[in-house]
């Protein structure tokens, strides 16, 4: 994992895709058939008597997201034909691997402690996981990610800010992976509005490998609504366009979101709210005598180890108080995650654990 970068030179993305996904003829829908305005639409066998809703929800909503993925790229300053919308960043993650991986042949790499939908997806799919644990510190150990790729692995998973230990990945060794990796590096980025470390999207015309996932569930708060994004190349992006469901993200989704859009000032005021919450709630937390410790975290959720991890759950539990017990995950061991709530919310956790009878 030592290698100069010479991405574009070492990937090919026709080599990484699955052959009977480069052959592909996809489903076209009527609305791909017909674009434009018409006065009578008997082309997909929708009801034309309308919906019981106000709204006109009785037709197909538009496959390509075409408005909603214009609204994103301004934001993101990345153009439209780089965005792919999906049901969730999940459905992009199982996309990403069913574009690539061959069921039973290949395999890809995750680092835990991390996101376990990466491995979940791969099994779904009969895909191997290969495993380079992150080392202590909670940082990439490139050695072994070195020594566990072979000539089937298609994707490397990568999630900074990292869930559920809340750092972010030294950047310098996301691009070391990026350099030498001849298959597609996914830097999961669903916390990134909580992170100081700026986004990978930046890096995207340098590595033509990178694929960057972001989501709306996080800092726009959006999560019911189901839409995630993965950013990469114009010519991976069209594979997934290919490939998904075509109405992969319904109609109310769709004016939802771009309605959310429009109120990037809120989204960012409310994100410093959280960092600045976090930071509070981390102090609060020192105090108390069953904390061990608190990792410094880039997200929206601390990581805490702490006395008696199962007694403290089971105990929050009955007080109403929800958090995830991780302490069977490898390196996180006695460790709680702990989404940085309202002040309120934090507060009522607090009092709670300062009464907490060890
Ligand atoms: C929450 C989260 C997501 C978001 O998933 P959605 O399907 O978009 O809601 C993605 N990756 C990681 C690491 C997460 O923690």
């Amino acid at each position: 994992m030592t290698n100069p970068k010479t991405p574009a030179k070492i990937f090919d993305l026709d080599r990484i895709l699955r052959k009977n996904i480069l052959d592909l003829v996809p489903y076209s829908s009527a609305r791909d058939e017909f674009q434009g305005m018409a006065s009578v639409y008997l082309d997909a066998n929708e009801n034309s008597y309308g919906s019981p809703l106000p709204s006109n929800y009785n037709r197909y909503p538009d496959p390509a997201q075409t408005q909603l993925r214009e609204k994103i790229s301004r934001i993101k300053g990345v153009p439209p034909e780089r965005i792919f919308l999906g049901n969730g960043s999940d459905e992009c993650i199982d996309l990403l691997i069913r574009a690539c991986c061959i069921p039973g042949t290949d395999n890809l790499l995750v680092c835990p402690p991390t996101y376990g939908m990466y491995a979940v997806c791969a099994h779904i799919n009969d895909i191997e996981v290969r495993k380079a644990s992150l080392r202590p510190g909670f940082q990439l150990d490139l050695e072994a990610i070195g020594k566990s790729l072979d000539g089937h692995t298609k994707i490397i998973f990568l999630c900074s800010p990292n869930n559920p230990t809340g750092n972010s990945l030294d950047r310098q060794d996301v691009e070391t992976i990026l350099g030498s990796f001849p298959g597609l590096v996914v830097v999961d980025e669903a916390y990134i509005n909580f992170a100081r470390q700026k986004s990978f999207i930046q890096e995207l015309e340098e590595y033509p490998n990178l694929v960057v996932l972001q989501t709306l569930s996080k800092a726009w708060g959006l999560a019911a609504l189901r839409i995630g994004m993965a950013i990469s190349s114009p010519q991976l992006t069209k594979i997934l366009f290919r490939i998904k469901p075509p109405y992969n993200i319904g109609q109310a989704s769709q004016e939802l979101a771009m309605q959310a859009l429009d109120q990037i000032n809120l989204v960012n005021e409310r994100t410093r709210m959280i960092v600045q919450e976090r930071e509070l709630l981390g102090k609060a937390l020192e105090a108390i005598p069953s904390v061990l410790k608190i990792f410094p975290s880039e997200a929206n959720f601390l990581l805490v180890r702490v006395t008696d991890p199962g007694r403290i759950y089971r105990y929050l539990v009955g007080l109403g108080i929800i958090v995830r017990d991780r302490s069977r995950v490898e390196l996180c061991e006695g460790c709680l995650r702990i989404t940085v709530g309202t002040p309120q919310e934090n507060r009522v956790l607090i009092e709670a654990l300062q009464k907490f009878q060890a």
